[in-house]
């Protein structure tokens, strides 16, 4: 049975694993047996640390993932590797009727177009090779619901669900597995905002079944089922881990 989810001998590339929820899935991937690469703009110190210390390699390729620019590098510089997680991500909080466009294309490219852009990137050299592949997206509670003030956030996250089933209709058949995790409220820095707002925070907390936020080690079991065997017939699934917030 525990077969079913070892990774070892696997490579992920885990956007964003310097912290939170990145952090966390590269670390969940590396003690069920997989190697990391680490792609991001801030050095992952402490990642690194847990994934050697859960007996694992991280390699590290510091990239701007705001744009497009620096994927063939990316992809060259990383090797071969089986998972993908597209998990780096940003949002931006402000009224719809004073929303700038910079803010707009700040977070549609990072949270959706380079998610994209890198999933094409691998999936084509799997394709190519005639081999499968995972790939991982990280979407939102904000993949089902509007949310409040956070309009590009949302389009993205939305986008990000409707792109997964998009790109598993497309690739299930040559064994790559397209599917999503969606997130409920995580204590990490993208909500520190949210967590401040005391009001905000109590409105949330008292719709989380569970009674309490996420952590973001809650995540690392989903990541190892949609990374491994387990879960190779599952394509376009978009899983909510949520504490019951979606089930309310
Ligand atoms: P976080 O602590 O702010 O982490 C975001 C990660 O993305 C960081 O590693 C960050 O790097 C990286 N990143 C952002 N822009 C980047 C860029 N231009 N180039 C390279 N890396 C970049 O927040 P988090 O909560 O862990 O977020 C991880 C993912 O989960 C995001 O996609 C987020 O939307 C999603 N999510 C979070 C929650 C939640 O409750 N926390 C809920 C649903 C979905 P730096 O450290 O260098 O900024």
């Amino acid at each position: 049975m525990s077969g079913l989810f070892d990774l070892t001998g696997k490579v992920a590339l885990v956007t964003g694993a310097n912290t939170g929820l990145g952090q966390a899935i590269a670390v969940g991937l590396a003690q069920a047996g997989a190697d990391i690469v680490a792609v991001g703009r801030s050095a992952p110190d402490e990642t690194r640390k847990m994934v050697v210390d859960a007996g694992r390699k991280l390699t590290a390729i510091t990239a701007d993932l705001g744009s497009t620019e620096p994927i063939a590098r990316v992809v060259a510089d990383a090797g071969p590797i089986e998972i993908l997680v597209n998990n780096a991500g940003i949002i931006r909080r402000a009224d719809s009727t004073e929303f700038t466009e910079a803010d707009w294309d700040a977070v549609m490219d990072t949270n959706l177009k380079v998610a994209f852009f890198l999933s094409q990137a691998f999936a084509k050299g799997w394709i190519a090779a005639g081999r499968g592949g995972k790939i991982i997206q990280v979407a939102s509670m904000l993949s089902f619901q509007g949310g409040v003030r956070v309009p590009s956030y949302t389009a993205s996250k939305s986008g990000l669900a409707g792109l997964t089933k998009a790109l598993a209709n497309e690739w299930a058949g040559k064994g790559v597995n397209v599917n999503a995790i969606a997130p409920g409220y995580f204590t990490t820095n993208n909500t520190e905002a949210l967590r401040a707002d005391e009001t905000r925070s109590r409105q949330i907390l008292a719709r989380i079944p569970a009674g309490r936020w996420g952590l973001p080690e809650d995540l690392a079991g989903v990541a190892v089922f949609l990374a491994s065997r387990a879960s190779d017939y599952m394509h376009g699934a978009v899983v909510p881990v949520d504490g019951g917030w979606l089930a309310r």
